[in-house]
């Protein structure tokens, strides 16, 4: 069978790898000259399969008003003339109940556990270097209330198997000294000790390397995708700058180029970007760098160390997406980061860069089939797509190649994803926790 996968970030490079290792002839079109080069790129860096709450939930409608207002705020919104805009913020709102939050954070749960438990066969597997580490992580909070529902968040995981302990101020900083400059601001913090970090760009590139050196993928780069040709209930052509591609089945996974192909099938997908930015900053050996990946969820900015560099990444920002970096922006993140842990590396040495996570309103990827019979997703990943690449890759791969996913795909899928399910009975993800 020959699969042409669309897009070659970290998403469309997995799906590549899964399908050739099966044996299936692949083809990769990507616009870049390399892979992993736009939103793959200089993310957080942090594996966060336990830390998987969705945006909408209860604690994002009492913080909107207040992040709308403020300068200072996380969270960026600029209106447009844009229906697309609206109707996501329309969407986002609606995902925002308690009982959708918590369907929702289990369905994310079940598939960061696989995802860890994927990704660690490929590491296992492919010996790749990716300045991979087991940091565990701490998400720090800043106001009483907001750890308070945070230890409610963290019970209520714990019945589905996320190994989670609360810290007390005083804890958080033993067990991060690199937080020292701000003890006496935290209530305290959640200790992951499963998560892991790495860098996301390396990861794309290594395992293209391999997928193309071992498993025979072609990857056609510096080639932009035009648009997929129709003909009845499924799509015969790929129109790219080089020409035609034609497969038996197709993988749309453009990140944030999906939704206007795919409108331009009949296909609306719940997307939008949502613009971050990110420093990675020199550490030397006189520097106190965390060794944890953290979390300051105030201030919703995120540190991982990445071998001999520290990558901080924050900031949601609802505006025009081009890769222009607002200078006010970025001087902020960096500004609260040294506020945070001044002596975590060299500031002045910062390399800077912007990318859009490509959200659907309530965080979860759109997986699985499309009303074409061989168009399938594999996008909208938002703030997790490293995280959950490898769980997305394999499932989808597993399906195009007629075997049964290890998870139900229907939580995932365009059609029947905001259908009500009992949480409860979704099953246990402890499968890949340790
Ligand atoms: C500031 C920030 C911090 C983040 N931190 C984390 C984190 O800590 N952990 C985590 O798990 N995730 C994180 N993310 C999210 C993560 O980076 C994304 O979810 C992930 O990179 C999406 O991967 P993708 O392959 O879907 O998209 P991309 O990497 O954007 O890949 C899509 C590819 O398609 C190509 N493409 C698009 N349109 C066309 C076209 N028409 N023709 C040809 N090629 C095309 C693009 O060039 C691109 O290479 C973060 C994101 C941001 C912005």
């Amino acid at each position: 069978m020959h699969v042409c996968v669309l897009g070659g970030g970290v998403v469309g490079v997995t799906t590549a790898y899964f399908l050739a290792r099966e044996g299936h002839r692949v083809t990769v079109v990507e616009q870049h000259p390399e892979a992993g080069v736009e939103t793959s790129f200089a993310n957080g860096g942090q594996l966060s399969y336990s830390y998987v709450a969705p945006l909408a939930g209860p604690s994002a409608l009492h913080h909107l008003p207040a992040w709308l207002l403020s300068k200072t705020a996380p969270l960026l919104f600029r209106p447009r003339l844009s229906l697309a805009q609206w109707t996501w913020c329309m969407q986002f709102l609606r995902h925002c109940t308690t009982d959708r939050s918590r369907q929702t954070t289990v369905e994310m749960l079940l598939l960061g556990a696989y995802s860890k438990a994927v990704m660690n066969d490929v590491m296992l597997d492919e010996g790749i270097d990716f300045a991979h580490s087991k940091s565990g992580k701490l998400v720090v909070y800043r106001d009483p209330v907001e750890f308070e529902g945070a230890k409610r968040q963290m019970e209520f995981q714990a019945k589905f198997g996320a190994e989670q302990s609360a810290l007390d101020a005083k804890a958080c900083v033993l067990a991060e000294p690199a937080l020292y400059a701000v003890g006496d601001k935290l209530a305290g913090g959640i200790l992951t000790p499963s998560e892991d970090a790495g860098d996301c760009y390396l990861f794309t590139r290594e395992l293209g390397r391999v997928a193309k050196e071992k498993y025979g993928v072609d990857f056609l780069f510096n080639n932009r995708v035009h648009g997929l040709i129709r003909e009845g209930g499924k799509v015969v052509a790929v129109r790219t700058d080089s020409g035609d591609v034609n497969a038996d089945l197709y993988v749309l996974a453009l990140g944030n180029g999906s939704s206007e192909l795919a409108a331009d099938l009949g296909i609306r997908l719940p997307m939008y970007p949502l613009k971050g930015y990110s420093l990675t900053v020199p550490v030397e050996e006189a520097h106190q760098a965390p060794a944890l990946s953290v979390t300051d969820l105030h201030h919703k900015i995120v540190y991982a160390k990445l071998g001999q560099h520290l990558r901080i990444a924050g900031m949601v920002d609802m505006t025009p997406t081009d890769s222009h970096v607002d200078a006010a922006r970025i001087e902020l993140l960096r500004s609260q980061a040294a506020a945070t842990m001044p002596n975590a590396g060299d500031y002045s040495g910062a390399q800077v860069w912007t990318g859009a996570r490509p959200a659907t309103p309530d965080s979860k990827p759109l997986l699985g089939k499309t009303n074409l019979s061989n168009l399938h997703l594999n996008t909208g990943h938002g703030a997790l797509g490293f995280t959950l690449a490898c769980a997305s890759a394999k499932l989808v791969a597993d399906t195009l190649c007629g075997r049964s996913p290890a998870l139900d795909l229907a939580p995932y899928q365009l059609a029947g994803r905001n259908v009500r399910r009992d949480y409860r009975k979704l099953g246990s993800p402890n499968l890949a926790l340790n």
